[in-house]
């Protein structure tokens, strides 16, 4: 059984800490490194460091907790159990849990964040999208460059995304030209709405992310024909458990550590309920040439609704 300490070893050197954005907090947030007796059996891979994923870890009788989003990304003066981040660390630390955070070390990584999201979409990877020119390989980077494995209409690259990611809430939402053909498709792990520019700049059909706010959709669909596809931020991030898992697998066969790796299939995405509209507004909107329902396409009329 490795030491904890080996196994951390080799989660940095899949995802260098210095990598990270200068804003971002990776890297180990709490578990007893120093120690040799502190010995890893079982690792858990989730999205979120949330109660529910300590939880789980606790229940599988893992040792180690490897997250992508951070616990504390800003500095806090308490870790009281009656605050809802220090119950975490009370649970992991009481039942002997490490936890460690590889978040955008791993989205410009090489395999990174968008070539899991990549991969569960079955696109073939082109190029980053944003390349670090520290990386003579051009591998790393922020987003990718892909290709479906066939042109396909916006309206059907829509269905198989939503085939193909998590079950979510949200689902995935599209903007543009339904029959618009996409070969070409730029992908962002996360939030990419401030990626626009360079998706244009690479000439891409469309761009599937999450977190698309108001502003900036409304303005890239003003800008070009750009189609967008938005889906729940969990979901886009979530493959790259299953990614960063089998990489721990692979290296752990190397050492010859019997490591088990599980993936946890809780989805943490804050959102757990969804309807699509049908009020007023939106059934006028709807049906334009109808007289009896176009006298309502005011939108000031039925809006209380
Ligand atoms: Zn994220």
């Amino acid at each position: 059984m490795p030491a904890l300490s080996e196994v951390i070893a080799a989660l940095d050197g899949l995802w260098p800490r210095e990598r990270a954005e200068q804003w971002d907090a990776v890297g180990t947030v709490c578990g007893d490194v120093g120690n040799p007796a502190a010995q890893v059996d079982r690792v858990l891979f989730a999205v979120d460091p949330v109660q529910e994923i300590a939880d789980e870890a606790v229940e599988l009788g893992a040792q180690l907790l490897v997250t992508h989003h951070p616990l504390y990304l800003r500095g806090t003066t308490t870790v009281a159990a009656d605050t809802f981040k220090g119950r975490v660390v009370h649970t992991l630390i009481r039942h002997g849990v490490a936890l460690h955070v590889a978040h955008t070390n791993a989205d410009t990584a090489d395999p990174g964040v968008s070539d899991a999201l990549a991969g569960a979409l079955d696109l073939r990877v082109l190029r980053p999208l944003v390349p670090d020119v520290t990386d003579a390989a051009g591998r790393r980077g922020l987003g990718r460059i892909c290709e479906p494995p066939r042109p396909m209409r916006l309206s059907e690259l829509t269905e198989w995304a939503a085939d193909r990611l998590p079950v979510t809430a949200q689902g995935i939402r599209a903007a543009g030209d339904p029959d618009r053909m996409i070969r070409t498709l730029a992908v962002c792990g996360g939030s990419g709405d401030g990626l626009f520019e360079e998706v244009r700049a690479a000439g891409a059909d469309a761009y599937l992310t999450a977190d698309l706010r108001h502003h900036p959709a409304s303005e890239a669909r003003e800008h070009s024909p750009l189609a967008l596809l938005d889906a729940a931020h969990f979901a886009t991030e979530w493959p790259w458990c299953e990614q960063a898992a089998a990489q721990l697998d692979e290296i752990s066969d190397r050492h010859g550590w019997g490591l088990r790796t599980h993936v946890s299939r809780t989805v943490t995405d804050p959102w757990t309920a969804h309807a699509a509209s049908h009020g007023a507004v939106a059934a006028a909107a709807a049906h334009p040439s109808d007289p009896d329902r176009s006298a309502s396409n005011d939108i000031t009329t039925g809006a209380p609704n």
